[in-house]
């Protein structure tokens, strides 16, 4: 990192004339560590959030149900020592409230919360070509000038409703699981209907089933799920997991993903059949994400193994439902396990042998129309009390097509993506100067707090870095964004994954522009170490592709 010319206390006088020197949209995950690292700097920076409260993704999402996929502690914060030894997560997996309160601790903890402004909704950025500087515009009409903006907005925070006839005809209660309503709503005896079957649903369905009196369940592609095998985090175990804490997070960053569970590296093929089922049997039984990234790298690449590897967790959920005909319904035939993000489930597939749940095959009759009393299909209607979307997200660059954010000649961010995103080391934006990413589109997929701060820590020295030097401005050469762009699709070749129905190709059937067939290369699938390195060695050598001035 360059030498700071100015001292410490000296950073919160640069550009004075303006209102922030940097504004960080979104108060999750990866808008609290950005307003920490730079509350620690002195630098006047706020925080905007359209929600009423901190959290971003576990403020909104309070279905019952909803809890990490990730190892509750490999989605702790690093950054702090004190953080880690103070926080006892009480189950491997926590749910919903408890992350909620780990960020509200967090946040109180550093005392961060007076830089933090809720209920803005940002609808508008537009660059200053003259001053080098943002003017942001909210909902509420004020105005906001900054030298930097710094996008927290999520990849998965614009859900998105699907486009039935009738859906404000209904008269009982309707919403996005998303948005499950923060006042407690009892389900008890109720007759509910969900439609959807992807990760959130998956979550949410075997919870609904213990109350309701009836759950209906619309189903239009199954989806793969292996089980999450929670379990309670005592005072010893937390304990040992504390002490463990530097080589948790070392195997984090070696690993792909960000998450403890390495790749076998056997090798698929050097293995015999019943070698293979051996490590599957073991996985299947152990908890989180095990089954899918501690399995052999070849399941990610090559057909042939991937069936297998599908027809093995086809016969574990064919074991597990009672009705031979219902269990070939919930096993995916149109993709391979593992090329879609896994969902992962308590008790969902033993759900379906429950009296009060039943499964529409909603491909082979289809909802027609939502009505005042409930569903109609093109067989027959179902009346329920409550309908809930589970249907997903305008993932990745839904946030940002929201806001009308133009750049230096007036283009607009949301016409620069409308085929898919375009990015310089998915942290900035070639004509969008002095824009940041935290997280944005074509980074690594990965356990997400070890993503984000792996972004907050590149976007606080480059601002140091041009604090120090006196710049005012960036700029993203086109050549690095085009080779850039050339490279993350480049590493969409040869995974399997490049022709998933999914949200990593920009799949959604609910967005115009999202048709199967037009991929948007969303993620880097180059894996995390990789990403890291291009990110320290660019900073290392100047910041290469970008100008500054
Ligand atoms: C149900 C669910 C479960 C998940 N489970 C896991 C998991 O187990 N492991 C994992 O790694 N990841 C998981 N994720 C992904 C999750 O989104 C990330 O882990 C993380 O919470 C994202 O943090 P963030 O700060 O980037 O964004 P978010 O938490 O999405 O926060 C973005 C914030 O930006 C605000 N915002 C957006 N637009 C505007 C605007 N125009 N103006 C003002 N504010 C705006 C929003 O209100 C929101 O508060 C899950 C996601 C969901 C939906």
């Amino acid at each position: 990192m360059a030498e700071r010319a100015i001292g410490l206390e000296d950073i919160a006088n640069i550009d004075a004339h303006l209102d922030y020197q940097a504004v960080i949209i979104g108060a999750g995950v990866a808008g609290i560590y950005q307003i920490k690292r730079l509350a620690d700097l002195g630098v006047r920076a706020t925080v905007l959030d359209a929600n009423a409260d901190l959290g971003g993704t576990w403020y909104n999402n309070r279905y019952p149900g909803a809890r990490f996929d990730s190892e509750s502690y490999t989605y702790s914060y690093s950054f702090s020592r004190e953080l880690l030894d103070e926080w006892h997560w009480t189950e491997r997996f926590a749910p919903q409230p408890e992350t909620l309160q780990y960020l509200n601790y967090t946040t109180d903890k550093f005392d961060l919360r007076k830089f933090m402004q809720f209920g803005c909704r940002v609808e508008s950025m537009v660059f200053q070509d003259a001053t080098n500087s943002w003017v942001i515009g909210l909902e509420d009409g004020r105005q906001i000038t900054t030298r930097f903006v710094i996008s927290g907005l999520g990849i998965l925070s614009k859900p998105t409703l699907p486009k039935f006839a009738g859906m404000d005809s209904f008269k009982g209660l309707s919403f996005h699981a998303s948005n499950w309503p923060h006042e407690p709503l009892d389900l008890t005896g109720k007759r509910v209907a969900l439609v959807g079957t992807g990760a959130t649903a998956i979550q949410l369905i075997p919870e609904v089933a213990k109350v309701a009196a009836q759950l209906t369940v619309f189903q239009r592609r199954a989806n793969w799920a292996a089980p999450l095998n929670n379990a309670p985090i005592s005072e010893s175990e937390m304990a040992a997991i504390r002490g463990r804490y530097d080589e948790i997070f070392a195997a984090c960053a070696r690993s792909p993903g960000g998450f403890e569970h390495e790749p076998d590296r056997r090798g698929f093929y050097n293995l015999s059949p019943e070698q293979r089922r051996e490590l599957w049997d073991k996985l299947y039984d152990e908890p989180g994400f095990g089954i899918w990234l501690q399995n052999f790298t070849e399941i990610f690449f090559d057909e042939k193994a991937n069936a297998e590897f599908s027809a093995y967790i086809a016969e574990r959920i064919r074991r597990r439902v009672n009705d031979p005909g219902l269990a070939e319904l919930l096993i995916p035939k149109d993709h391979g396990f593992g090329i879609q993000r896994v969902p992962l489930e308590t008790g969902y597939f033993e759900t379906y042998n429950r009296d009060n749940v039943v499964l529409v095959n909603s491909a082979q009759t289809p909802i027609v129309r939502i009505t005042p009393n409930g569903i109609e299909t093109s067989e027959g209607t179902f009346d329920c009390d409550v309908i809930v979307y589970a249907t997903g997200f305008d993932a990745f660059t839904g946030a940002f097509d929201h806001i009308d954010i133009r750049g230096a000649d007036g283009e607009r961010l949301r016409d620069k993506w409308a085929k898919g995103p375009v990015t310089y080391l998915g942290a900035t934006v070639r004509g969008f100067p002095n824009f940041l990413m935290l997280v944005g589109p074509q980074t690594a997929a990965s356990n997400f707090p070890r993503g984000a701060e792996l972004s907050v820590d590149w976007v606080t020295p480059l601002l140091e870095y041009m604090w120090a030097h006196g710049h005012n401005r960036f700029d993203v050469d086109e050549v690095a964004e085009a080779e850039w762009v050339e490279h993350v699709k480049d590493m969409y070749k040869g995974m399997l994954l490049r022709n998933a129905k999914s949200w990593i190709t920009g799949y959604n059937s609910n967005l115009e522009g999202h048709e199967y067939g037009n991929v948007r290369y969303n993620i880097y699938n180059g894996g995390g170490p990789r990403y890291a390195k291009m990110l320290s060695e660019m900073a290392a050598n100047n910041y290469e592709g970008m100008h500054f001035r």
